[in-house]
């Protein structure tokens, strides 16, 4: 009987095709089925692989997946997934750690780009026939401006070269983990996060969202940044404490926010973003290209293949479990 490999939400069909040669896929989505979440656990208790992309996977879950072998990220943050009772089962667990990056730092510019020239209320103005209302929106230019990288892994770095080869900005960065001399050419090493808060005129957070950095960015930081400036948030929400940034944007503390990721996704109904001004969101898209989802598909099947056939997979969130 080959391996049954659960995949609760869509992935692209690189990464079909490529489990399809050797496991049995359980993809209600893929016959036009939307399971909830009590047949979706019921799936998950049947198989030797899981996939996931938001799908939560939780210590409980892994008590009720018996045969479970291996669970794949499909992207980068595994939030959604409790790392330490999959290793406590020497369960590995893969990620795709270079198939999004540049995806997530294109995405990224978009943002900076679409705050700095007021697009989305120029766009709304122009479609509800306010063709004249273009006088509002002034916007401001990025060379020159100083960009603050908060979290300079991958996505940190290629957002860091974009905007300095690109777009002439002067970058600096702060990531404590990284050490003085693993910093990109040109990028200004920044040893105090609050110096770096109170001089940047746009600033982009690319950090994992873990007790450390969760609300990194609290009402008292907010308050701290310059009138002029912009903030993008492509990594996870938790790293923004949501009800403060809804207040200062409503005071008018700083220019704007652009935010891809959410505390809780999707927003409730009620959530005070929905009466923010100067925010622009997009749903959870940073990653969302064509190719940057093929990647991440044909990456978390490979990682998948490797495990069940017995082989060390490319890129293990815990490697400690082939020790
Ligand atoms: P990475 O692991 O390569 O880099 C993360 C960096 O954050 C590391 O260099 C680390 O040292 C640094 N860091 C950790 N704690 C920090 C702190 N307290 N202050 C400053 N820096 C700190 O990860 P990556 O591939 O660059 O991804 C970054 C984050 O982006 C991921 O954790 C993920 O949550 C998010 N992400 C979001 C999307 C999306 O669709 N919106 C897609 C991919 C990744």
């Amino acid at each position: 009987m080959k391996p049954l490999v659960f995949i609760p939400d869509p992935i692209a069909s690189s990464g079909m095709d490529l489990l399809r040669s050797a496991c049995d896929c359980l993809a209600p989505w893929s016959e036009g089925k939307k399971p909830d979440l009590a047949e979706q656990r019921g799936l998950l208790a049947r198989a030797d692989a899981v996939i996931v992309r938001l799908f939560a996977i939780r210590a409980n879950d892994l008590e009720q997946a018996p045969r479970l072998k291996v669970i794949a990220k499909h992207g980068v943050g595994v939030d959604n997934i409790d790392v330490a009772a999959a290793t406590g089962r020497r369960i590995p667990v893969v990620f795709t750690p270079t198939a999004n990056a540049n995806a997530v730092a294109e995405h990224t510019m978009t943002l900076m780009l679409a705050l700095a020239r007021n697009l989305f209320p120029a766009s709304t103005a122009m479609l509800d026939g306010r063709f004249n209302d273009r006088v509002k929106f002034e916007g401001v230019e990025l060379e020159g401006k100083t960009l603050g990288v908060i979290g300079l892994g991958r996505i940190g770095r290629r957002v860091a070269e974009m905007a300095q080869r690109g777009f002439a900005m002067n970058v600096r960065a702060y990531d404590p983990f990284v050490p003085a001399g693993g910093y990109p050419e040109g990028v200004a090493i920044e040893t105090s996060l609050d110096a770096l808060l109170r001089d940047a005129d746009f600033l982009t957070f690319h950090m994992p969202l873990t007790p450390e950095t969760r609300h990194l960015m609290n009402a008292g930081r907010l308050r701290s940044l310059k009138p002029g400036c912009r903030i993008v948030n492509t990594s996870r929400g938790g790293i923004i404490d949501e009800s403060a940034l809804a207040l200062a944007l409503r005071e008018g503390a700083f220019a704007g926010a652009a935010l891809d990721v959410f505390e809780q996704e999707p927003l409730p109904a009620d959530h005070p973003f929905f009466q923010t001004p100067n925010l622009l969101l997009t749903p959870h898209i940073s990653s969302s290209t064509q190719e940057s989802l093929d990647r991440m598909a044909r990456d978390a099947a490979q990682g998948v293949l490797d495990v069940l056939q017995g082989k060390r997979p490319a890129h293990p969130v815990n490697p400690e479990v082939f020790s």
